[in-house]
């Protein structure tokens, strides 16, 4: 059997309100586990408290003076989701065999983890959990995240279909992944470039048990941005096409009005004129938005600024 000390890591902001069910299901999860023998006694539940204005850090201080099953790390501000869950990840990574991400609020159902657990057994270094349906999403929630697989595809950072971030990760493919030094974090999309055996569980994908979405709208479409612009260069690729169709496009309107004028045909409308100085003016523009956005990416990346600080560990391991 391979090594099996495991370490549930579990990004928190403002989560007071499931925190206390959440910490009672691992718990749970985890205890029967060991005592199957599937994961060693000293598994750990570690949560990353991620700057919460809330009761947060004090209820995770509070249960790990109850039972050392869990422990707590204390980010220095709040971070945002992908570095809180690499700070944990990379607390982690030197204390365990196994990690498994998920949420805090439920809604990665916590059964899964036995298959994950299994599968790690199996011999595989990287367990994606996969949603089977999304019955229980809105419309338009299920529209716009289903859309954004799909255009992300397209553009070029490449992800596992229907994969947020409830995934298992084995040590070495946690040394593999701190290998990659990137400022601007996009983790479910990195981790298909650490390689390594890989293979999904299937899970359904509860409600929220508690508290609203730190992810709306607006979120997710800088998330979807974050995505595309730090694991391709696709759009600028794009660019450059699109500049070249357009030169094309010139020159064959070129050739008509010289052939027009010569016939003596004189040209009428300003509409036209008007039109394409607004359709390029707003290419050009559109253009160096993008190229603005990867300028953006290149300027973090060289500062090379810490991804998370860590004010305080909690962990009863040795
Ligand atoms: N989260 C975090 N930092 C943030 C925002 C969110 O650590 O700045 C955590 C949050 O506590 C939760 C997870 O990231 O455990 C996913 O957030 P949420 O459930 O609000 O997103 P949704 O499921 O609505 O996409
Ligand atoms: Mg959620």
């Amino acid at each position: 059997m391979r090594p099996n000390r495991l370490y549930v890591v579990v990004p928190c902001y403002n989560e007071e309100e499931v925190l206390p069910e959440t910490s009672r299901r691992l718990r749970e999860k985890l205890e029967g586990l060991i005592a199957a023998g599937q994961i060693a006694a000293d598994s750990r539940v570690l949560f990353v408290n991620d700057g919460s204005k809330d009761r947060t850090w004090p209820i995770i201080r509070d249960l790990h003076g109850q039972s050392p099953l869990f422990s707590g790390v204390d980010l220095t501000r709040n971070r945002g989701h992908q570095n809180a869950l690499l700070a944990g990840l990379m607390t982690a990574k030197n204390r365990a065999d196994m990690v498994i991400s998920m949420d805090a609020d439920l809604q990665d159902d916590v059964d899964a983890i036995d298959a994950m657990v299994a599968r790690y057994h199996e011999g595989f270094d990287v367990v994606y959990g996969v949603r089977s349906s999304r019955k229980k999403d809105t419309f338009f929630k299920r529209f716009t995240a289903e859309g954004f697989y799909r255009v992300m595809n397209a553009l070029g950072a490449e992800t596992v279909f229907n994969h947020a971030d409830f995934r298992l990760l084995s040590k070495a493919a946690l040394e593999g992944l701190s290998q990659f030094r990137e400022v601007n974090l996009f983790l479910r999309g990195m981790v298909p470039l650490v390689g390594y055996a890989s293979t999904t569980v299937e899970y359904e994908r509860g409600e929220r048990f508690a508290g609203e979405s730190k992810y709306p709208l607006k979120k997710m479409l800088a998330f979807a941005m974050e995505g595309v612009t730090s694991l391709s260069t696709k759009p600028l690729r794009w660019i450059t096409a699109l500049g070249f169709l357009i030169f094309f496009v010139s020159i064959v309107m070129l050739i008509t009005f010289i052939v027009q004028w010569a016939m003596g045909m004189t040209v009428a409308g300003w509409a036209s004129v008007v039109c394409s100085v607004w359709a390029i003016g707003g290419l050009i523009l559109l253009s160096l938005g993008v190229i603005g956005e990867y300028l953006g990416k290149i300027y973090l990346e060289t500062k090379a600024r810490p991804r998370f600080l860590i004010r305080e560990i909690l962990d009863k391991q040795d």
